[in-house]
Formats: C-alpha cells, sequence, structure tokens
C-alpha cells in the first residue's frame, strides 16, 4: 500500500565464487538469480517483499586464471573479511563496504548473509552457522536450513554446523556475524562437488548443472516460506516446484 508509512524492506545479501575451484558454488548461485528473474508467482512475491543483493562472483582474477583456492595475488579472500586492502583484494573490500553500507541504511534491514562454497568431501548441500550464547538466537539461526532441508531433497539439516573455529574467523560468514545484528544470520552454503544422499535413496546421486541450480532454486523459494508469505500466493496450484 503506497499510502502507508514506508516500513524498511527486508534485504538478502547473497555472494558466490570466493574460491574459484568451487564452480558448483556458480550453478546454486545460477539457480537463485534465474528462479528470482522468472515469472513464477513465488518468485515475483518475493521480489515485491525482499530485496535480493548477489554478487555472483566474489573472486574471478582467480575464476580467470584457473586458481583452486587463490585470488590474483595469491590471497585465500575468504580469510581477509577482518580488514580487506582496496589493494590487495578489492572484490572483497568493495563487497564488504556494500554490506556495511547497506547495514547502516535506515530504509532496509539486512537480515540474511549467505556464502555459497562447494565442498570436497562431503555430500549432500548443507551449512555453516555461527556460535551464539544466547540460546534462542541458536534456534532462530537453525530455523532457515530447517526450512531449506524441508524444500530441497538433496539438503541435509544433519550435516548442517555451527562453529567459532579460530581458523574460520576471517571468513564472511564469521566475520559479519559479529557485524550485524542479533536479527541477521550468516551462514555459509556448502553443497558436495559430486553427490547427494535422499531420503528415499540407497546409493548417492552424482550432482549435475541441473541439480545444483535446483539447490539454488529451492534456496530463494525458502524465503517464502521464512517470511511467511505463502497466504499471497492466488492459485495453490502454482506453488509446487518440480524437484
Ligand atoms: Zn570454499
Amino acid at each position: 500500500d503506497h499510502l502507508s508509512p514506508e516500513r524498511e524492506k527486508k534485504l538478502v545479501f547473497l555472494t558466490a565464487r570466493v574460491h574459484p575451484g568451487e564452480s558448483p558454488a556458480s550453478f546454486v548461485c545460477q539457480g537463485v538469480i534465474d528462479f528470482l528473474v522468472s515469472q513464477h508467482p513465488v518468485a515475483q512475491i518475493l521480489r515485491d517483499h525482499v530485496i535480493f543483493k548477489i554478487v555472483p562472483m566474489l573472486n574471478p582474477d582467480g575464476v580467470y586464471l584457473g586458481n583452486y583456492r587463490c585470488s590474483l595475488m595469491g590471497f585465500d579472500l575468504n580469510r581477509h573479511w577482518q580488514d580487506p586492502s582496496p589493494w590487495a583484494h578489492p572484490t572483497l573490500h568493495a563487497v564488504k563496504q556494500l554490506i556495511v553500507q547497506m547495514n547502516q541504511d535506515p530504509r532496509v534491514s539486512l537480515e540474511f548473509y549467505i556464502d555459497v562454497h562447494a565442498h570436497s568431501t562431503m555430500l549432500n548441500g548443507f551449512m555453516y552457522g555461527n556460535v551464539f550464547e544466547d540460546e534462542e538466537r541458536v534456534q532462530r539461526q537453525a530455523v532457515f536450513p530447517r526450512l531449506l532441508c524441508q524444500n530441497a531433497p538433496d539438503f541435509s539439516f544433519s550435516n548442517t554446523s555451527f562453529n567459532r573455529d579460530v581458523v574460520k574467523a576471517g571468513t564472511g560468514r564469521r566475520f559479519l556475524g559479529g557485524l550485524l545484528d542479533d536479527t541477521s544470520y550468516c551462514y555459509t552454503l556448502e553443497v558436495s562437488f559430486y553427490s547427494y544422499m535422499t531420503a528415499g535413496s540407497n546409493a548417492p546421486v552424482p550432482y549435475t548443472e541441473e541439480t545444483y541450480m535446483k539447490l539454488g532454486r529451492n534456496v530463494a523459494r525458502t524465503f517464502l516460506d521464512y517470511y511467511k508469505l505463502n497466504n499471497l500466493i492466488k492459485d495453490n496450484r502454482t506453488t509446487h516446484i518440480e524437484r
């Protein structure tokens, strides 16, 4: 309603491919983008209610060079969120500035930061989250992965874990988890380099470009459940998305 006072809009910030060798992360991110810009009724509702800021490739130089983990200058960018240099880590510096700016903007409420990676030894999709003293916050942080688990057959809540390892202190998830306020959630979304198990399967199913993109689609539509926007769908039959 354009006559009502302007309410702050919810904002979801998504990044991918900080590690250039993790190409599955790009397919997941592509799935998110393709769905959000589609004519699907769920996508239309999400666009009306949530702002999505997406940086599909945090480390383009590393991708261009064919590096597995590092940037052009040999940095693992996902260990430099605390103090990125505009000269040595330009993409990270710019994205961090944008996130800080969004976080201070009174018109928006930055509620999610999700950084997409691929995992070389684990199966399925899963998440890493942060550890908090406040038990209620711990529970609230588990809501999104639980909902995603219901929507994505290849997403595993049991593989999802919450940690505070010192070695991960410079990651986007850990650093932004400390920077943003206690109503924001920061996750690393990991997807296996090779396969997933579903509830009914007795052997791992190899991922394809298409199933990586489906995971991305399911990540996007989980925000409909999270923000309880389901009642805005006019025709229930259209809410079904092929898994
Ligand atoms: Zn990674």
